[in-house]
């Protein structure tokens, strides 16, 4: 389990009155006024920052902001989502914008203090150990509790774990608990979901999941690859079709470790990528040449609802049509509250992730009852394909 392979806020002590350096995301999407948009990062932060307020210990939060690329700007100053972040927390949060050991110790024991955009200094990204150092001397403890940017390698997300005592956040610790159960060591059958536009943006995820799992389902843009490498005719769909060889390699490397791939037979297709589009459901042979595949069938959809119901564990990244054009959001709506169903009644874990499957959960309400989702983006993904993330790793005891 992740939580015996990781320190976590359970394993620090005499932290009253010491300052703990946390890393967070604080990311936030803004308003062209600058005020936050979504808040879901800031009320991520709220576990492990009152925890460690709580305990009187002087808590400190790295976090950066935007892409500043080594120099101070005003606009990518992250006063203002401090700000936001009392307002979330209902606590008054202090902002220090070039910290000093002197100034951190007449802090308050209990405060909670932001500390400017990690990524103004040009050591940041480059994890340079003079700044290592430098940031290190600022606090007693670290504390990451950013799982999304773990992907990273810098000062803030890595370096300082090796330089200060070095702890998981509760919501780190969450996050990976919850990728643990679902691939690290599930429980069998585990099914994967993967939708989405492309194969080319997720070979290396579905590579990896081949080898992990008992039942793969590919859906959206990406199964028309795998249905041209089958010798279908996909007629005006989306399709990489220089990627039909890698497809049927991938179907082979799942035939020789008994994982079952699962395609649509049936598709909903229409002449133009656009909502309301005029739209008929086919037997994946009868698919018209002027026509895009833009959805799986409803006859897929209770097929699959069959293979979960079979399952312990569920993966999903990626949509399974074009669902934010109605109406091809039919089958990811559909296949999603059946995960949510069986999750409810304690027959699946359910762990999702990704930007758009994210979106996509939401907008069919089940979003809520999933195990886990995880809105970790670019780490989540890296995940899934079996990559070792700098930041976890780091933390490991
Ligand atoms: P995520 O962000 O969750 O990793 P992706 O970015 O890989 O997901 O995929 C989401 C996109 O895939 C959506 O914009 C969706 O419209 C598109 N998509 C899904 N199915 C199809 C399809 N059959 N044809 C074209 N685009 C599709
Ligand atoms: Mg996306």
């Amino acid at each position: 389990m992740a939580a015996q392979r990781f320190s976590t806020l359970d394993d620090m002590h005499d932290i009253a009155g010491k300052p703990v350096l946390v890393r967070e995301d604080l990311n936030v999407p803004v308003h062209d006024d600058g005020s936050v948009s979504d808040d879901t990062r800031l009320r991520a932060t709220m576990a492990t920052l009152t925890e460690l307020a709580d305990a009187h210990a002087k808590v400190l939060v790295l976090a950066h902001f935007g892409r500043p690329k080594g120099h101070a700007s005003e606009d990518l100053s992250l006063r203002p989502v401090a700000e936001a972040l009392g307002k979330v927390l209902g606590r008054h949060i202090g902002f220090l914008a070039s910290p000093e050991r002197h100034a951190i110790d007449a802090l308050a024991n209990g405060s909670i203090t932001v500390l400017e955009n990690s990524r103004f200094y040009p050591g940041e990204e480059k994890n340079d150990p003079a700044l290592v150092s430098q940031m290190a001397a600022l606090g007693d403890f670290y504390v990451n509790d950013a799982f999304s940017t773990a992907h990273r390698a810098h000062v803030t997300t890595e370096g300082l774990a090796h330089a200060l005592p070095a702890f998981a956040g509760r919501a780190m610790e969450a996050e990976l608990r919850a990728l643990e159960a679902a691939l690290g060591d599930p429980e069998h059958p585990v099914a994967a979901v993967v939708g989405g536009a492309k194969v080319s943006t997720k070979l290396d995820v579905l590579t990896h999941l081949v080898a992990k799992v008992d039942h793969l389902i590919i859906g959206g843009g990406m199964a028309n690859t795998f249905l041209a490498a089958r010798g279908v005719d996909v007629g005006n769909s989306l399709c990489e079709h220089d990627l039909t060889d890698t497809a049927n390699r991938i179907m082979d490397v799942a035939d020789a470790a008994s994982c079952t791939v699962h395609l649509p037979y049936d598709v909903v297709v229409a002449g133009e990528f656009a909502a309301g589009a005029e739209n008929r459901t086919v037997n994946v042979h009868e698919v018209g040449s002027d026509e895009m595949i833009l959805d799986i069938g409803m006859a897929a959809v209770e097929a699959l609802s069959d293979v979960l119901k079979t399952c312990k564990t569920l993966v999903w990244n990626g949509p399974l049509g074009a669902f934010e054009i109605e109406p091809f959001d039919r089958a990811t709506v559909a296949l999603a509250q059946t995960a949510a169903a069986l999750t409810r009644e304690g027959s699946l874990v359910s762990v999702a992730g990704g930007g758009d499957t994210v979106a996509a959960l939401n907008h069919a309400g089940a979003a809520g009852d999933f195990s886990f989702v995880s809105t970790a983006g670019g780490a989540f993904l890296e995940w899934m394909e079996g990559k070792e993330l700098p930041g976890v790793k780091a933390l490991e005891t």
